[in-house]
């Protein structure tokens, strides 16, 4: 078990969840995907592009908003309902408990970065094959989920790639969100996969500049995020910053929010986690300057309370000021259970096709199936969150943990309603 956070020591000996649970999870056989029907791999269509020659052309300036306010169109506001609210009424209507609404895809298990906080990422594992990719995308959609998140490692490792799932997602009728690095995010590529259809831009940086440690920082990509940002109104997208807490960038985190205020887009944080389970290959073990100690508990509390009160003057973030409040208690361990819904309404799909309820179980040998042949057990995902949950701080686990309740979504949708569905910002407080 790790000792982090919540320890002194700048070495972390292991992993957060109990070992006799690790063990079990490290434990049989992942089920493979049986072969392609007829024995012949399926492709992704090749995405036409530009499918909208006359927004690629049209100028920004048009779409920008009037008055500093953002508007979403009939349809937008229709799609996005139609990704995330319908699916969620479906999902309480069923039978049984196996209804996805949100998959994580990872076409990717290599990055071409190394934060020192990461697990996952292995250059030596190969990525999706379209095969892979188009029968995901196509199980998926024979199930609830409409919901499709790339996922790595960087999604943008090969960009065609990712462009050819997002226009396939897209067409079958998918609200997609991609995370990134930035890297990779040349205009070219960002004119492409808005065309295509995303919907989200998870920009994940942790620092203002590269320091050590961390690598995602702004200022190697701030063209590439100007750009971004510029474009969104035209396509349609929206961007956030993905920021996560560690004990040597709290005044990073500080700049890169007012960044984003500035810029009109919200924010999303992470506590810095050491890794949940086993991972053969997390090098990071040693002398890591990420991870948080006891002795920085009283300025990660001042900078949270900073961050609470800039979401109640209004800047937008997707955590909600009672989720950032939990932070000092999971810093400390003293994390409640929260009723995750992980493996039942959320999973992800590793590069094999195989399946796990969640991004800190991707190591697991446990067999919870594949796509097309998914094997997730209500007990055995119970009795595991007896162990995982006081012990994790997912955020979008925590976020549909918290609005799987009908009275919660019906009185959030009333609320929007009211205002025209023109201020959602993703936190239901
Ligand atoms: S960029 Fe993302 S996947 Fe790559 S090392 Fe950093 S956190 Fe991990
Ligand atoms: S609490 Fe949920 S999201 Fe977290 S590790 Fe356990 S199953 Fe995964």
């Amino acid at each position: 078990m790790s000792d982090l956070p919540g320890s002194s020591a700048a070495t972390i000996s292991s992993y957060r969840l109990d070992s006799t649970v690790n063990e079990e999870l490290m434990q049989g056989e992942r089920s493979k995907v049986p072969p392609p029907r007829g024995g012949v791999a399926e492709l992704l269509p090749e995405p036409v592009f530009p499918q909208k020659p006359e927004l690629l052309n049209a100028p920004d300036e048009a779409f920008m908003p009037k008055n500093g306010k953002r508007h979403w169109t009939s349809p937008q506001i229709y799609h996005a309902m139609q990704g995330w609210a319908f699916p969620y009424f479906r999902s309480r209507l069923l039978r049984g408990e196996f209804h996805p609404i949100i998959a994580y895809l990872f076409n990717e298990w290599k990055c071409n970065l190394d934060c020192n906080y990461c697990w996952a990422y292995d250059n030596r594992v190969r990525g999706m094959t379209e095969d892979i990719a188009k029968r995901s995308i196509d199980w998926l959609h024979s199930t609830t989920c409409r919901v499709l998140a790339l996922m790595g490692g960087e999604v943008l490792l090969r960009p065609n790639f990712a462009h050819k799932i997002i226009y396939y997602a897209t067409k079958k009728g998918f609200w997609v969100y991609l995370p990134t690095n930035g890297r990779l995010m040349k205009p070219d590529v960002i004119d492409r996969v808005a065309d295509a259809g995303v919907k989200t831009v998870n920009l994940a940086v942790d620092a203002w500049d590269i320091k050590p440690g961390l690598p995602k920082a702004m200022v190697p990509i701030r063209q590439y995020f100007n750009y971004l940002v510029h474009k969104q109104y035209k396509y349609g997208y929206s961007v956030f910053l993905n920021i996560n807490i560690c004990r040597n960038n709290l005044k990073d985190v500080r700049m890169l929010t007012e960044l984003a205020h500035d810029n009109g887009i919200a924010t999303d944080y992470h506590i810095c986690e050491s890794p949940m389970m086993e991972h053969d290959d997390f090098k990071h073990f040693e002398d890591n300057p990420v991870f948080i100690r006891p002795e920085d508990h009283a300025a990660i509390g001042e900078l949270i309370d900073w961050l609470i009160q800039k979401q109640n003057a209004g800047w937008q973030m997707v955590n909600s000021v009672q989720r950032l409040a939990e932070m000092k208690k999971f810093m400390k361990k003293e994390l409640d259970c929260w009723e995750c819904r992980a493996g039942l309404n959320s999973l992800i799909i590793r590069t094999d096709g195989t399946l796990a309820p969640c991004f800190p179980m991707y190591s697991a040998h446990h067999d919870w199936g594949t796509i097309e042949a998914p094997k997730m057990k209500p007990d055995q995902l119970a009795a595991m969150k007896k162990n995982c949950e006081a012990n994790c701080f997912s955020t979008l686990n925590h976020i549909l943990a918290f609005c799987y309740n009908d009275a919660r979504v019906i009185r959030w949708l009333f609320k929007e309603a009211l205002h025209g569905f023109q201020g959602v910002h993703g936190n239901m407080e």
